[in-house]
């Protein structure tokens, strides 16, 4: 088997925005028959699995990247330099791939550990979440999983989910000259207001409570006309305490204008601290568990107990330069193949 950092520079070596997986699903497959496994396709995501018997653990994280955009001093394409692997994908996510793909196989070389692992790789998690849907759709239910994300090893918990709603103020149009009419974006602006001053009771253990931000404004055509119509878009951060519908309430309790879900595909999810996953993430070394602020893949698990942890920092991500430290995908390789043999042979 190739060397980790090897595998990783061939993979970030290999353009993969969205939609545009297939090279490097590809280069995946090729590497793991080499290794002897059996991959199969789900369309640009590909599949493995390891072992016999026994519970079922999916590795799971992404092949898709956003695209590398502007500002790089480094060739977004792979750049391995002191210590460190810069390119696009290198933190997010093709480190975790390289990491749970040879953590593994290392655990399988020796002894097997008592119970099996489906090395699950998706595409499209950066936007319509394609990948892991299809993978879902097509494997064996898992009865834990890890979700492959740059947070320094440190297991995820629970995540928060993303509520996106639209609140559209009316009124009537008129001349600004000569006023009458009903000015929307005044009424907006109350509502904008009033949607700073919604709070939110209830505390979740790691996640703390939703948060709410006005993020786009939009209403008027012409300066000497008065609008009919303002538009404003509320990103909402969800927790599992608050059904979606509880906040759309609270929203329109609030607001005067007319209030319509945008997207609500993202939901908030959590495991228990005492569920084996999370105490294998732990027994690895991955370090204390916490809740995480950004989305993923696992929102689309079904409700299978997971942590997210990965190699690298979430922070470095689709930004210019992004990198991985070398030595962050050893810790990694080796992180993965302790988790697997503490979930499989059970942690005191
Ligand atoms: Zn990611």
């Amino acid at each position: 088997m190739s060397e980790p950092a090897s595998f990783l520079e061939r993979l970030v070596g290999v353009p993969s925005e969205s939609g545009r997986e297939d090279a490097a699903a590809d280069l995946v497959e090729a590497e793991l028959r080499a290794l002897g496994l059996a991959p199969k396709r789900v369309g640009r995501s590909v599949h493995a699995t390891l072992g016999s018997g026994g519970g079922l653990l999916l590795l799971n994280s992404h092949l898709d990247t956003v695209p590398a955009g502007e500002g790089w001093t480094r060739n977004p394409l792979g750049e391995r330099t002191g210590g460190r692997l810069y390119g696009r994908g290198a933190n997010d996510a093709k480190g975790c791939v390289a990491a749970m793909l040879a953590g593994a196989v290392r655990a399988y070389a020796r002894t097997a550990p008592g119970g099996r692992v489906c090395l699950a790789f998706g595409c499209e998690e950066e936007t319509s979440n394609r990948g892991i849907t299809e993978l879902m759709a097509e494997l064996p239910a898992p009865d834990a999983a890890v979700v492959g994300e740059p947070t320094g090893l440190a297991p995820a918990v629970a995540q928060k989910g993303l509520l996106l709603l639209e609140v559209t103020a009316k009124g009537r149009s008129a001349h600004a000259a000569w006023g009458g009419g009903v000015n929307a974006v005044h009424a907006a602006a109350k509502d904008i207001l009033a949607l700073a001053a919604v709070s939110f009771d209830r505390e979740h253990p790691v996640l703390g409570k939703p948060s709410l931000q006005v993020t786009q404004v939009q209403g008027g055509e012409r300066h000497n006309v008065i609008p009919d119509r303002c538009r404003l878009v509320v990103d909402i951060r969800t927790t599992p305490d608050y059904a979606p519908e509880e906040i759309v309430a609270l929203v329109e309790r609030a607001v005067g204008g007319e209030v319509s879900i945008r997207s609500r595909r993202l939901q908030s999810v959590d495991t228990p601290v005492g569920h084996p996953i999370v105490r294998a993430a732990v027994a690895a070394g991955g370090g204390e568990p916490f809740g995480s602020p950004t989305a993923s893949d696992w929102a689309f698990l079904k409700g299978i107990p997971a942590v997210k942890a990965g190699p690298g920092d979430s922070r470095r991500s689709h930004t210019p330069d992004e990198y991985l430290e070398l030595s962050e995908l050893e810790g990694g390789v080796a992180f993965y193949e302790r988790l697997i043999r503490a979930y499989h042979e059970g942690t005191p």
